[in-house]
């Protein structure tokens, strides 16, 4: 018996010191991993790199090559902590534009066991942009647009305000973009051209473009004397009954939240537009129309002397006779026919680079979602569907998923020369 005890113990013994063995030299010579050394392979002017080891590395040591120079950026020993950050800065070391190497040494226990090299291009240069053609001017609502070419490949966008928008590269680092300018850009903003390269340098470039202020109009609309039609619009979109008591609030209800949400879908669907100018010349505007309601209207609604709801109206009423048929502003391709809530029946047509028309409020529609349509092709039949009392074509134009005065776009002298002029 006792014999089996000292021979469990022995066995025992021998298979810890077979453990602590085999751990210490797996620890030893297990390979090592290095994480994060994508972020060496280019240098821009300033850049913190953080790198992440495996848990056998206890001391890292990393330089920085090129021709005969060697700097030394990092020697740390390491504890449980194994991650690194190292803050770069090539030019402070007296490094060039071009090709370097950067070089990691791994210890363990004293002992060189690694040697990594990662190949990297050290780029300090912001892109030079090159403003080929912008507006002096744009207006609040309005849209403008830019050709610009830079002196190195870019990712670049547009900024107006705090918001920032997408160009299209057309090739040869050459760069076009229609862009909207929101209704609420305070006056005075510049438009700007942010620009970084692949090393992750950034230049942020004045275009000249100045926002001016629009007056948009407001007024008051009076419920009142009217509940019994208003009523029948709101089941129609709610999908619910609404009765005299609660009129109030389901119009508040149509008016913000389902407002809201239509516009929402609105932009989404405005979103999905092809780099390809299907477009040409000045957008129609509905034939023998009149005017009735301006984009960037806001209006206040009122019942029984109280305030009730507001909104803004972000297109063009037009009236023409009931029933009218409604032409496709310029050619394009239909991206969506459909129910949208207050916006009743709907068609959508993307134009190309960001450029989508809207017709609303319509009886049916005389095109499918993918149809390649015309200038000038019939695509719908007005009507009051939606949120809209009386016969009327609701017509709006949303730029890179942003409505915009189409007043600029029914004007074939503003188009030939803010527009036409970048392609
Ligand atoms: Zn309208």
């Amino acid at each position: 018996m006792k014999r089996v005890v000292e021979g469990l113990k022995g066995l025992i013994l021998a298979l810890l010191l077979l453990s602590f063995l085999l751990s210490g030299y797996l620890l030893f010579f297990s390979k090592s991993q290095v994480y994060g050394l994508d972020s060496l392979k280019s240098l821009p002017k300033e850049k913190t790199v953080v790198l992440r080891l495996s848990d056998n590395v206890s001391h890292v040591e990393i330089y920085l090559l090129q021709k005969d120079k060697k700097v030394r950026l990092l020697s740390q020993d390491l504890g449980d902590d194994k991650e690194v950050s190292v803050k770069i800065k090539p030019e402070k070391l007296g490094l060039e534009e071009g090709k370097a190497r950067v070089v990691l040494e791994l210890k363990r226990f004293g002992i060189l066991t690694d040697r990594l090299e990662v190949n990297t291009l050290i780029d300090t240069k912001p892109p030079r942009i090159n403003i080929i053609k912008s507006q002096y001017a744009v207006y609040q609502g309005g849209t403008g647009a830019l050709r610009v070419k830079s002196s190195e490949p870019v990712k670049l966008s547009v900024k107006v305000g705090e918001r920032l928008f997408k160009a299209y590269e057309v090739g040869n680092n050459t760069f076009i973009s229609v862009f909207p300018i929101p209704v609420d850009t305070p006056p005075n903003t510049y438009v700007y051209v942010v620009a970084e390269d692949g090393a992750g340098n950034r230049s942020i470039t004045g275009t000249g473009t100045r926002v001016k202020a629009f007056k948009f109009k407001s007024y008051t609309i009076n419920l009142d004397g009217r509940e019994l039609k208003i009523i029948g619009k709101l089941k129609e979109i709610l999908g619910e009954d609404v009765s005299p008591d609660n009129f109030v609030e389901a119009f508040k209800k149509v008016n913000e939240q389902v407002r809201q949400e239509n516009e929402e879908k609105i932009r989404e669907l405005a979103s999905d537009s092809l780099e390809k100018k299907l477009w040409e010349g000045k957008f129609l505007q509905l034939r023998n129309s009149k005017v009735v309601s301006l984009f960037g209207e806001r209006r206040s609604y009122r019942y029984k002397g109280k305030f009730v709801s507001s909104s803004v109206h972000w297109g063009y009423d037009l009236a023409s006779v009931k029933n009218a048929p409604v032409e496709a502003a310029n050619s394009g391709r239909v991206i969506f026919t459909g129910y949208i809530g207050i916006y009743g029946n709907v068609v959508l047509i993307d134009h190309g680079f960001g450029i989508v028309s809207l017709y609303a409020h319509l009886a049916e529609f005389k095109v499918k979602r993918g149809d390649k349509v015309k200038k000038g092709q019939i695509i719908g039949i007005t009507d009051a569907t939606g949120l809209a009392f009386g016969d009327h074509l609701h017509f709006g134009v949303l730029v890179q998923g942003v409505e915009v005065n189409p007043i600029e776009w029914w004007d074939a002298k503003w188009v030939e020369r803010n527009i036409q002029t970048v392609f």
